[in-house]
């Protein structure tokens, strides 16, 4: 399971989270949704340690990961963004190999064939060879999920995974997450999706200015919001 905990940040005098707290239960996915500059994709940042909060804890597993190394963390809490962030001048193999030999010391041959067996998982076996500006935007996701996932990670982070993407894309990445969720990983999915959110989630968090305002499953979420705020948020967005 994963709970972030009363995380403060500020950036100098700005105040992004304010006590944002976020249960997971192992092999649940949680969507978080909420206004632009709410603070989403800071709460991410801090639950693999990109940004260090200024208090409160993040528990994997009931244990603090904040004494952890940031490296070691960043195995078992694999994160994708909106823009890919692959290496460019590496073929899509290559993307996958690299992080298999230098965090997990696995030597060559073993890394091909674990790095091969994951672009099949995500319908890319046959780009292994290509360079990901030959690929569509939403194949590019598709190899940085199968990346992040090579490592088996505990827990997977999304931030918003498909906002980059052509219309006609989206689906196929989304397709990708569901069937993760499905085989029980454990995901925190920042997501402008309400669809993929109601479908596909256990909890919907909303944050707004800096905390969680409001949990619970999408039904009673969607259906039935207590907060005046994220009544008029949903109006805007549904
Ligand atoms: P969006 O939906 O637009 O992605 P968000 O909810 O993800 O928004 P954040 O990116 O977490 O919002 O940003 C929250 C606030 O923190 C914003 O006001 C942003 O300007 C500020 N902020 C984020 N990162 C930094 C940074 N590195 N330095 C200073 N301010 C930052
Ligand atoms: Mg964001």
């Amino acid at each position: 399971s994963l709970a972030v905990r009363d995380v403060h940040l500020a950036f100098g005098p700005h105040q992004v989270l304010r006590g944002a707290d976020l249960d997971v239960a192992r092999g649940g996915t949680a969507c978080v949704i909420g206004p632009s500059g709410s603070g989403k994709s800071t709460l991410l940042r801090t639950i693999n340690r990109l940004i260090e909060p200024d208090r409160g804890d993040v528990l994997l597993d009931g244990r603090s990961v904040l004494g952890d190394d940031p490296d070691a963390l960043r195995q078992r809490i694999g994160m994708v963004f909106q823009q890919f962030n692959l290496f460019p001048h590496m073929t899509v193999l290559r993307n996958l190999t690299l992080a298999l030999r230098k965090l997990k010391k696995l030597p060559e041959d073993e890394a091909v064939q674990v790095a091969r067996a994951q672009l099949d998982l995500v319908g890319l076996a046959h780009k292994a060879e290509a360079r990901p500006a030959q690929l569509s935007g939403g194949q590019q996701q598709r190899v940085a999920i199968a990346r992040a996932l090579a490592l088996r990670p505990q827990v997977m982070l999304f931030d918003e995974a498909t906002s980059a993407l052509d219309p006609e894309l989206v689906k196929g990445v989304l397709g990708v997450m569901a069937d993760l969720s499905a085989a029980g990983m454990t995901m925190v999915v920042v997501t402008h999706e309400m669809g993929f959110a109601r479908e596909v989630a256990d909890t919907v968090a909303f944050m707004d200015a800096g905390v969680v305002l409001e949990a619970g499953p999408p039904a009673a979420v969607f259906e039935a919001p207590e907060h005046p705020r994220l009544r008029r948020f949903l109006s805007q967005v549904l």
